[in-house]
């Protein structure tokens, strides 16, 4: 069986369905409320892959909310995790996803050394990031949607947002390595971690974001930002590309520009209708269909039986790891979002 921990996105969104989540008495609560809320299982999920073979799992709702970050409510945001982990475990689940901001604060936060929540033993060999098979989804949704609107690689200039981070490095590798993009801007905060990633690379530029994004023809947003930027469509290129790969969404701003083009960035859509209820919740356009390359890595490696922490740590992420998940979630009738 495979699991994924999620979140919503916000107080507002979490007051908002938390009725079809099953805590009506959470409607109208604030933040701390949420703060002491336990994990719950909030659905079960089967899901058939082409080659015919079913499988079966739990969505688990942390109640983890970015604002908990936002406003330093630290402890309460490990321990939404840790608990979280816990529950999937205690519940028999083999192989379980981490989404969205929960393996960061897995990471940032050391979680590695709580192994002990109550009477679990935590087996972190039953957790992966997901992070691996969501950099693979999101360079094919470069070079794909690229082709799409006739940005030519050769000739492109590519701004990563959050080029330091797991999915971000990851990205940058594979975009040097398997593409001929003509420049790669390399933007994050800390200038010792950027210059350490441009060295591994052998190539690409450190920028600000606001110096990069009028050179940029495509834009890749994969930064951890518990809210998104809001940036004028009128500074960038056009034709440019966005993909806002964030989860909340890095970008702010609803762009309504006629060359700009905005995805959904690391959002996979499967061959068959899934039979959930929970990407409803967080507002997927097919939401039978569409969901977080995440949560797919956990599928994935349930039907090949691959019941090992696929994703795991920080900035380890090869091409040929994602080369290994990206054939699996061909094989299984996954492909990358591409309106
Ligand atoms: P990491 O924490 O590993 O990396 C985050 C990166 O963002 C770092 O490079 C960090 O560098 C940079 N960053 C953070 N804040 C800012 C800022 N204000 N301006 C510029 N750069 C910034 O995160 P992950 O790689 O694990 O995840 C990245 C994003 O992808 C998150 O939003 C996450 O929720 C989302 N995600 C989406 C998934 C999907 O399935 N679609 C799956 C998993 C994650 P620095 O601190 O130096 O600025």
């Amino acid at each position: 069986m495979f699991g994924l921990i999620g979140h919503l996105t916000s107080l507002e969104h979490a007051q908002s369905v938390a009725k079809e989540l099953g805590y009506p008495e959470y409607a109208d609560q604030g933040l701390d409320f949420w703060c002491s809320a336990p994990p719950q299982i909030v659905d079960d999920i089967t899901v058939t892959s082409v080659t015919g073979q079913k499988i079966w799992g739990k969505y688990v709702e942390s109640c983890f909310l970015p604002e908990m970050l936002a406003t330093r409510r630290i402890k309460a945001a490990t321990r939404k995790i840790i608990n979280a982990m816990a529950h999937a475990q205690k519940h028999g689940i083999n192989i379980t996803a981490l989404g969205g901001f929960s393996s960061i604060i897995f990471e940032n936060f050391n979680l590695n050394q709580i192994q002990q929540v109550r009477n679990v033993t935590l087996e972190f060999e039953r957790f992966t990031t997901g992070n691996t098979h969501t950099a693979y989804i999101i360079c094919r949704q470069v070079e794909q949607a690229s082709a799409k609107l006739g940005i030519e690689l050769s000739k492109a200039a590519i701004a990563v947002c959050g080029a330091t981070g797991d999915i971000g490095s990851a990205i940058c590798r594979w975009l040097s390595d398997r593409t001929d993009v003509a420049d790669l801007y390399l933007i994050a905060r800390n200038q010792e971690r950027l210059q350490e990633l441009q060295a591994e690379l052998g190539r690409g530029k450190m920028m600000g974001l606001e110096e990069a994004l009028p050179q940029a023809d495509i834009v890749v947003w994969v930064a951890s930002m518990p809210k998104g930027v809001e940036i004028d469509p009128l500074v960038l290129k056009q034709p440019c590309l966005l993909i806002d790969g964030g989860y909340p969404k890095n970008l702010a701003t609803q762009i309504q520009c006629s060359g700009v083009h905005v995805l959904n960035g690391g959002i996979v859509e499967h061959s068959l209708d899934i039979d959930w209820k929970i990407m409803r919740i967080v507002n997927m356009d097919v939401p039978a269909r569409q969901l977080f390359a995440c949560f797919a890595e956990s599928m994935l490696l349930e039907f090949e039986n691959w019941y090992t922490n696929f994703s795991w740590g920080r900035n380890r992420i090869t091409v040929e790891k994602m080369d290994q998940i990206g054939q699996v979630s061909v094989k299984h009738g996954f492909r990358p979002l591409l309106v």
